[in-house]
């Protein structure tokens, strides 16, 4: 049973004053999870979250993990502009794009963030960019081909095609780009790889970590570079299905330090420092999105319409993933009802949820739609005319603030030259 961080009697406090719907965050939530993940390396001297900006661009969330000594993980020029708005300083930005703008870069350096390079030939466009190459680099690593991770209670654990990706260098274009990068001044070197996206399993992790290890140390010794940082990136999923187990931050950690002890220790390469770029562990869990049921439609099957659309939660339109829903006030009641939840798009797949078995549902009901805190109201858009909703924090004193306004139509028109 997937219970929601919110129950009916705060929603009815919470839509007297806020216009359904809305993205709402559970601060506590957040701020517990972050201490997990950081206590689970706490073994490694140095290690740093780099919460990845693009999940959850949120002002005030990006505060709260600062707060819990996380940085900022940016991949463009405004979620870099974001970063510093909030706070966060120099080694506390890493920078890992791809496809990059020379202005880009020249943000990132001003700002003494950490650029993580995803091209050899960005060596080079890197420095005609900002006229040097800074101490510390981190390139980005693709072994190519299927990655895949043993067998889990319901077959393969994890798959993904690192060979599809455009991430990254291949194994030879890595040492080339270490070499040159030494060649032109750098002096400390970070790796980093990203082989797969919401891993439910507490072995992705070690096994990253594995591989990188033992590329550092191959590295080290073709190259001669000093490698200091790993870079595990992002990829530890959330339990999106009620019947999916959650992953072991604490379990994940002590597999790492595992691969630490057995492959970077031995190597004399106990001093490097460990971080990640987690979006979607860090915040999906934390946020949910509220809408109101609007209308039912009866034809050759049964619909409920709510006041959300894809345009607040793009994930089941675009990828048909599954959002758990809850009817707010009937968690315990049988789920003997069969719909179809859909927003208001000019477009098909503008479904929250497919033949799902929900409670008898009435007009007027609010609907919980579960692990939107990532990649949620952050791939908002405005098609048809949407606006993008407000979002909420739900403060630890039960409170709620809102964090960020809903558009206006003001807004939509903005941009328009008449
Ligand atoms: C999207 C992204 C992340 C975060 O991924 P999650 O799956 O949300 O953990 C981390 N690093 C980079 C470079 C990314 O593009």
């Amino acid at each position: 049973m997937k219970n929601p961080f919110v129950t009916r009697s705060q929603l009815d406090e919470i839509v007297k004053e806020h216009p359904t719907p809305f993205h709402l965050y559970d601060e506590t939530g957040i701020r517990e999870n972050a201490r997990r993940v950081n206590a689970a390396f706490a073994w490694n001297p140095g290690f740093k979250e780099y919460f990845a900006v693009k999940a959850t661009p949120n002002p005030s969330i990006l505060k709260i993990l600062r707060e819990e000594g996380c940085g900022a993980d940016c991949s463009s020029l405004v979620e870099l502009m974001l970063a510093e708005r909030c706070g966060f300083k120099g080694q506390e930005i890493m920078f890992s794009s791809n496809n990059t703008l020379a202005e880009e870069y020249q943000l990132a350096d001003k700002l003494g963030a950490v650029i993580n390079l995803d091209d050899l030939t960005h060596v080079e466009f890197l420095e005609q960019a900002i006229g040097h190459i800074p101490e510390t680099v981190f390139c980005r690593y693709n072994p190519g081909g299927v990655f895949t991770l043993g067998e889990g209670k319901d077959g393969l654990q994890v798959m993904d095609s690192p060979g599809e990706a455009k991430y990254g260098m291949t194994r030879p274009q890595i040492a080339e780009a270490f070499r040159k990068l030494k060649g032109l001044g750098a002096r400390t070197f970070g790796i980093h790889a990203f082989l797969a996206s919401n891993t439910i399993s507490n072995d992705y992790y070690p096994e990253l970590a594995a591989i990188l290890f033992r590329l550092a140390v191959e590295l080290r010794e073709e190259t001669g570079c000093d490698i200091r940082y790993i870079n595990l990136s992002g990829g530890i999923g959330v339990p999106y299905r009620p019947e999916e187990d959650t992953n072991d931050i604490h379990l994940i950690g002590q597999g790492v330090r595992r691969k630490y002890e057995e492959i970077l220790v031995p190597a004399g390469m106990g001093d490097v420092q460990l971080c990640s770029e987690l979006g979607r562990f860090m915040l999906a869990p934390y946020g949910c999105l509220v809408t109101k049921v609007l209308h039912f439609k009866h034809i050759y099957k049964e619909y409920a319409g709510v006041d959300a659309c894809a345009a607040d939660l793009m994930r089941p339109a675009v990828y048909g993933s599954y959002h758990h829903i809850t009817v707010s006030g009937k968690e315990d009641a049988p789920h003997d009802h069969l719909y179809d939840v859909t927003g208001s798009l000019c477009e098909n797949c503008d479904k929250f949820a497919v033949d799902r078995m929900l409670p008898a549902i009435e007009r007027g009901d609010l609907l919980v739609i579960h692990d939107t805190g990532a990649h949620g109201h952050a791939m908002g858009y405005n098609y048809n005319g949407k606006l993008r909703s407000a979002e909420l924090l739900l403060q630890p004193d039960g409170t709620v603030r809102m964090i960020r306004r809903a558009e206006k139509p003001e807004d939509y028109f903005a941009t328009a030259v008449w």
